[in-house]
C-alpha cells in the first residue's frame, strides 16, 4: 500500500510549508492526482508524482475525464473521489495514469 503522509503538519519533523491551496504541506512531499472509490473503498495515486501540489491539482479534471471515459464500468467511476494526496518524499512510483495524461514524467 503507498504510504501517504496522514500526520497533521504539527507532528511532521520538519517545518511544514505554507501552500498556495491554503493548507500546510511537509517539505519534499511528492503530489499525486488521486481516485478513490465511492464508500471509502480503496484509493490509488493516479498521476505523478509532482513537486508542486498546484501541478497535482492542474491535472485533476484530465484525469477525472479519463477515467469517467475509459475505467467506467456500469457508470461506477462517476461516484469516485477524484482529488490529490501527498505522499513521502522516498515515494516516486510512476502514476497508473503517466503514459496516458503524460508526456513525460513531471516530477
Ligand atoms: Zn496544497
Amino acid at each position: 500500500m503507498a504510504r501517504a503522509i496522514m500526520a497533521p503538519a504539527s507532528r511532521l519533523t520538519s517545518p511544514a510549508e505554507l501552500c498556495a491551496c491554503g493548507e500546510q504541506h511537509h517539505p519534499g512531499a511528492r503530489y499525486y492526482v488521486s481516485v478513490r472509490e465511492s464508500d471509502g473503498g480503496k484509493w490509488r495515486p493516479v498521476l505523478g508524482p509532482f513537486s508542486t501540489h498546484a501541478q497535482a491539482r492542474a491535472h485533476v479534471d484530465a484525469v477525472t475525464s479519463h477515467v469517467l471515459d475509459h475505467y467506467n464500468p456500469g457508470g461506477r467511476a462517476h461516484w469516485y473521489s477524484y482529488g490529490t494526496v501527498a505522499m513521502m518524499p522516498d515515494y516516486d512510483t510512476p502514476g497508473l495514469l503517466n503514459g496516458a495524461l503524460l508526456a513525460t514524467t513531471e516530477s
